[in-house]
């Protein structure tokens, strides 16, 4: 007799019969997302640098944020009170929140975890802090997101076989707890399957999780160190043990090969800083893979960083100016490399979508892999200490002229940590939402 429609549905429009690649719908309270779709991170209730309005032009169609931030600071009581997630950054689109599960565990300074939940000190300030499936979840119903997720426990890399069985058994427990409280009907929670790189464990963690029934399942534990090889193999192995008609999320992960890598095996949601951070970083993502924007060959260039490219970015500027801004330090370089690099994400993940919707997934996924060139991680650490050290470098010789004396020195220093300090709290998070 209703005809009221259900809050939250998933349908497969289209599945590449060689891989299993998936073209979806997922409706949500706050409109449909077209799958596979890449998540852009806003840790502190902001995608940096970026207005809402920005995002929605360069067609992010939802966005992640933290509960472990939003909890510290404001206060996600704060948040409910100010009108919840959505009206307090006015992003009119599905938001995705995490449990606060994986910070807790690799940015917090953790004290103790016990059955009960796990006890740590704020990153912030010090004060001792209290997570728990129920606190998790409460806190997330305070948020008002679309899609939640459970409260896990997340294994640091390598663990051992018995460690990595004690924090997955203490997951299911907790997500069953999390079934168990959520109250809202008009925001889907997620399990989480963990299990680490033990395909024994991850076999049980999804039978696990599938049994309690949830609108949708996300794969965690990846992307938090262990090799290219090893996230493949997981995902391989545990995508196919999920339900086929509701929706997959690969947690932390979402360079563009990646992408390409998560889809293949049948994943529908991605979320990761790494787009936005190394925008700020002034590298560019392009089919051909990363540009850095600082490269000489780009100082008098009066095409585009991407001449392929719709973004705002693309078809406003040169090459050349970006690549001064990036020289002269000014802020507009982030805002510029962050709006190309995140609809470069969003371009890629409708072009896969519309691939696979055409039947021609497997070209092309085999078009993509030979012509972008996958940064090593030997390279990507060589650039990073080189930017580091041009950097650093260059700093006296900007200070107009000026020979580097005390102040200056200190000065210096005292910017340089910063650099690092930042750097070295993304690097503890791997590629997880702490931008
Ligand atoms: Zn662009």
């Amino acid at each position: 007799m209703s005809s009221t429609r259900p809050l939250f549905s998933f349908r497969l429009e289209a599945v590449d019969p060689e891989s299993g690649a998936r073209a979806g719908r997922f409706e949500t309270p706050h409109g449909a997302i077209l799958t596979p779709a890449f998540m852009p991170v806003g840790t502190q209730a902001t995608v940096k640098s970026l207005s809402p309005e920005e995002l929605e032009q360069l067609g992010a169609q939802i966005i992640l944020s933290n509960t472990y931030h939003l909890y510290l600071r404001p206060g996600t009581e704060a948040i409910a009170k100010l009108g919840g997630l959505h009206h307090f950054m006015n992003w009119r689109r599905p938001i995705l929140t995490d449990s606060g599960g994986f910070q807790v565990f690799s940015l917090s300074h953790l004290r103790k975890v016990d059955q009960g939940g796990a006890t740590f000190r704020s990153h912030i300030d010090g004060s001792e802090q209290r997570l728990t499936p129920e606190r998790a979840i409460l806190a997330q119903e305070q948020l008002g997101a679309d899609v939640i997720m459970c409260f896990d426990e997340c294994v640091e890399h390598p663990a051992t076989y018995e460690r990595t069985r004690e924090a997955m058994e203490r997951t299911h427990r907790w997500a069953a707890r999390c079934r168990r409280v959520q109250s809202r009907a008009d925001q889907a929670l997620f399990g989480i399957v963990q299990g680490g790189g033990y395909d024994d464990l991850r076999a049980e963690s999804a039978a696990a999780l599938v049994a309690l029934d949830f609108p949708g399942y996300a794969i965690g534990g990846v992307s938090v160190g262990e090799s290219k090889e090893d996230c493949w193999r997981v995902t391989g192995q545990v995508a196919p043990l999920l339900p086929q008609g509701k929706p997959r999320y690969l947690m932390g992960v979402g360079s563009p090969e990646d992408l390409v890598g998560g889809v293949t095996r049948g994943v529908d949601l991605f979320d990761c800083v790494l787009p936005t951070r190394i925008a700020r970083n002034g590298t560019i993502l392009t089919d051909d893979g990363r540009v850095t924007a600082t490269r000489s060959a780009l100082r008098l260039q009066e095409a585009p960083l991407d001449p392929t490219c719709d973004c705002y970015t693309c078809t406003h500027f040169s090459a050349a100016y970006v690549h001064h801004l990036f020289k002269a330090e000014e802020l507009l370089a982030y805002r510029l490399a962050s709006i190309h690099n995140l609809r470069y994400m969003a371009r890629l993940s409708a072009r896969l979508r519309e691939a696979i919707v055409a039947g021609r997934f497997g070209a092309f996924r085999r078009e993509f892999l030979a012509r972008y060139r996958v940064a090593d991680e030997t390279t990507r650490q060589a650039q990073r200490d080189k930017r580091l050290a041009a950097w650093a470098a260059a700093r006296p010789r900007l200070d107009e002229g000026q020979t580097a004396n005390d102040e200056g020195l200190k000065q210096m220093q005292s910017a340089k940590c910063k650099v690092q300090g930042e750097r070295s709290a993304d690097d503890q998070s791997h590629d997880h939402a702490v931008t």
